[in-house]
């Protein structure tokens, strides 16, 4: 699959660049950027033979299979449809848009065109994640009460710039990890919260934006998830566990882009570790895309999977900011 990249990103160049080109025929044959000498720069270090700032160039491209949008988020929306327009394949990345409405229009538009759009919710893809919802799924903790998400991490100083202060950027630790945390309890809890709860502040790093965040999510079944992102928190560590009936999961060091982390099973028959595989997350992602485009399976996280985490999210960050318990609204 050939692939244009729209966003000269940080996450491009670290993990999907590699993951595309690990692909049977996988290549990255252009990249687009708000700057023609930013794009060219970019190619040039990367090894990607055409550039440009010109979106509406690119996409003409025939060569052009698929793209990957890791543009700052308000830009997403506008790229992805102009990518469904010109009748390519989408990968974005999270949050997909900035309001529910404009993300449904995305994978509607995709959806009517007969197009892949998959959401870049890499946590899913992951041995450890897998593991823990095999666990759920084959009644090893009975029915679930609870799950806690610890994802208060500590934010590199390269990626201090608009989550950090840019709100018209889409920035915030809200729209950054709270919507991989509720990616996160939907898949494996395999159910949609329905209302939230939830704190935000500024602890260091924010100027203008939430740079962490709490919450409480309710589940159509009854069972409860507690949920808290940061950037400022050096060594806290990240985590999931999972409570049940019958058992309780923890996974520790699991809410990371490596493939990484220990998972211990408690029952009354006493303490286990549990095995995951150690793939790539970006690259099982990326191999589950291309196969849909192949028509085999969905995506591993759907456009209606990000429209979901993006409700989510923003219903944290709603509840955070007027102090009322909020019912998710889901849009379409
Ligand atoms: P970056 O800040 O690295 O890149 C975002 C945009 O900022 C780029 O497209 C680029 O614009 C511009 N930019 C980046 N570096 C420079 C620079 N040195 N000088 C000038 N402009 C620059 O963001 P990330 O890669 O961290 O995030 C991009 C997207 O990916 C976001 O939507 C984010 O939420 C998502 N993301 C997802 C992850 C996941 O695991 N799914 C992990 C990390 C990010 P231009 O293209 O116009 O040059």
């Amino acid at each position: 699959m050939k692939w244009a990249l729209i966003g000269a990103s940080t996450i491009a160049a670290q993990h999907m660049i590699g993951a595309f080109r690990a692909q049977d025929g996988g290549e990255v044959v252009r990249v687009v950027s708000g700057s023609a000498d930013r794009a060219a720069a970019y190619a040039g270090e990367h090894g990607i033979p055409g550039s440009g700032s010109d979106l509406a160039e690119a996409l003409a491209d025939p060569e052009v299979d698929a793209v990957y949008i890791s543009s700052t988020n308000e830009k997403h929306h506008a790229q992805a449809l102009a990518a469904i327009g010109a009748g390519k394949h989408v990968l974005c990345e999270k949050p997909l848009a900035m309001s529910v409405g404009d993300a449904v229009e995305m994978v509607r538009a995709a959806e009517d065109a007969g197009l892949v759009f998959a959401t870049n919710h890499h946590l899913r893809c992951s041995g450890s994640h897998r593991a823990v919802r095999t666990l759920i799924e084959d009644g090893r903790i009975g029915r679930v009460l609870s799950a806690r998400i610890h994802h208060a991490v500590h934010l590199p100083a390269n990626l201090q710039g608009w989550r950090i202060n840019a709100a018209e950027a889409g920035g915030g630790v809200i729209p950054d990890i709270t919507v991989h945390d509720a990616d996160v309890a939907r898949f494996l809890l395999g159910e949609d919260p329905e209302t939230v709860a939830a704190q935000m502040g500024a602890s260091g790093m924010g100027q203008g934006v939430e740079d962490s965040a709490m919450s409480v999510w309710t589940m159509p079944s009854g069972a409860m998830v507690m949920a808290h992102e940061s950037f400022t928190h050096p060594f806290a560590g990240s985590g999931l566990e999972v409570h049940g009936t019958e058992g309780s999961v923890f996974a520790r060091g699991v809410m990371t882009q490596r493939p990484v982390g220990e998972i211990e099973l408690v029952t009354k028959a006493g303490r286990e570790p549990v095995p995951f595989p150690d793939h790539g997350l970006y690259g099982q992602g990326v191999r589950q895309f291309v196969d849909a485009v192949a028509g085999k399976g969905t995506p591993a996280a759907t456009g209606w999977d990000g429209v979901k985490s993006l409700a989510v999210a923003l219903a944290v960050r709603d509840s955070a900011r007027t102090g009322a318990r909020v019912t998710v609204d889901y849009g379409g």
